[in-house]
């Protein structure tokens, strides 16, 4: 078992630390934030992650992990220490890359004996050759420090469970040594382990968010193509899913892709693509049609009724995807804006993410409009003139298409998730608008 320090504790950082802790490593997890150490030391997670707060509790009783906010305590006799930093995204698309430095600083300062630093936050490839560097230019003492790439994969809702059931973890060395280690630290997951070289690990994250993405947007290109040729973008996703070679997988069409992940790693790549001379034409159309997809809803809306100023409009779901409290890149961020300065009276309803978007909220512009947050989604759609679906909450997808006809003042819906069927909305009496499938009757 190993002394493991992480790094940052966000929904990469902490999730591995607290598996980390499951597997038998002793795991010290390291923020900068003192509410957040506060909190998670009350046996509090700080993010919601379906069983998190159960692992961190087990684990903590156990005494495989504690938090602070001490670097230098916890780097200095670590084995290892994981970087789980952001890497935010800067206006010109690259990525910022200031807390790795400061963690790379911190370090720096603080080992006392050789160590293996691990990153696992997504950074340009080659970003990792320089950490060692820097590391070793500011080492304090007199000890060895290797940096390996070891990109994480999780997506926000099943992060838990992604993490113990990974289909893959991608290690990227530059010796011997930094990879036999890595592999001892992930031996007690059983999962399967691709050894490359740094820069390899580096790409494959990159590369593969991308692909993601470019699927999504794909997809949703073709959904919008379908609406105009009368075609059925869920029949067409259907017939392709057989095909092996497709897979039936990101085969959904919707309001586009959010999150902290797909938007600033695409940009990413394709900066580090432009810098190289190079442009990516394809990772930069699934940009473009994101971009576009994000209010998509909004402009049909937008042409559907003369004006948005006065009229109730419900929000069903404000995080970017069910099962995280983040809004990170949310559509609900760049529609209820857009709804508020048109002068909409805004009622929206989510179970985990209103106190976030409140904080938001409360920070930027406001426009005319109003905006209130409901209990619950009865009273969201009670008396609403339209109403936006953008994230498909398993408690959104059990409202009766009924309810939006009985509760809502005037039963006109866009769904962004395609959550109902375009014919039991219509035979419910609600006017249905979604992505990609046949205009409803109106
Ligand atoms: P996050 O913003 O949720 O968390 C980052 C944490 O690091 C914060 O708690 C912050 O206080 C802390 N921090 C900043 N500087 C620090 C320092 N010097 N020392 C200790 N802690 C410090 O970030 P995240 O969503 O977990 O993402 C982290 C990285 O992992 C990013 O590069 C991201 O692209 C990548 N990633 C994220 C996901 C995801 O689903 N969120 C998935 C795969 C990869």
């Amino acid at each position: 078992m190993f002394k493991i320090a992480v790094a940052g504790t966000g929904y990469v950082g902490l999730v591995a630390g607290a598996c980390f802790a499951e597997v038998g490593h002793q795991v010290t997890c390291v923020d900068m934030d003192e509410n957040k150490v506060k909190v998670m030391q009350s046996g509090i997670s700080p993010i919601y992650e379906e069983g998190l707060e159960a692992l961190m509790q087990r684990n903590y009783e156990a005494g495989r992990i504690r938090y602070t906010t001490d670097y230098k305590a916890s780097y200095k006799d670590a084995d290892a220490i994981f970087i789980g930093v952001g890497t935010p995204e800067q206006p010109d698309g690259s990525a910022n890359l200031t807390y790795i430095a400061t963690v790379a600083r911190q370090i720096a300062e603080s080992v006392e004996k050789d160590c293996l630093v691990v990153v696992k936050s997504t950074v340009p490839v080659g970003t990792n050759d320089k950490v060692e560097q820097f590391i070793r230019d500011f080492l304090v003492h007199n000890v060895n420090v290797e940096v390996a790439s070891n990109p994480e994969f999780l997506a926000q809702g099943s992060a838990v469970h992604d993490t113990l059931h990974a289909e893959r973890i991608i290690i990227g060395t530059e010796s011997k040594w930094a990879e036999e280690l890595l592999m001892q630290i992930y031996q007690p997951f059983h999962l399967p382990i691709v050894a490359v070289n740094r820069r390899s690990a580096e790409m494959i994250k990159y590369a593969s968010n991308d692909f993601l993405a470019l699927k999504i947007s794909y997809m949703n290109d073709i959904a919008n193509l379908c609406e105009l040729v009368g075609a059925d973008i869920e029949d067409v996703a259907r017939g392709m899913s057989y095909d092996e070679r497709i897979g039936s997988k990101f085969l959904n069409a919707g309001i586009g892709y959010g999150g902290s992940c797909f938007p600033k790693d695409t940009k990413a790549l394709a900066y580090i693509a432009k810098q190289q001379g190079y442009e990516l034409k394809t990772v930069k159309a699934a940009i473009d049609v994101n971009k576009e997809q994000k209010t998509l809803l909004y402009r049909k809306a937008s042409k559907r009724l003369i004006t948005f100023n006065g009229l109730k409009v419900a929000v069903l779901g404000l995080t970017f995807k069910p099962g995280t409290d983040d809004l990170r890149e949310a559509a609900s961020l760049e529609n209820i804006p857009l709804l508020l300065e048109q002068g909409a009276d805004v009622c929206a309803f989510d179970p985990v993410g209103a106190d976030n978007f409140a904080k938001v909220h409360a920070a930027g512009k406001k426009g005319s409009g109003s905006m209130t947050y409901a209990a619950t989604i009865e009273q969201a759609l009670e008396g609403a003139n339209v109403c936006f679906i953008f994230t498909e909450w398993g408690e959104i997808k059990a409202v009766s298409p009924g309810a939006y006809k009985n509760l809502m003042r005037t039963p006109l819906v866009y769904d962004g998730r395609n959550i109902y069927s375009v014919a039991q909305m219509q035979a419910a009496g609600v006017e249905y608008h979604s992505i990609g499938r046949r205009p409803a009757r109106i």
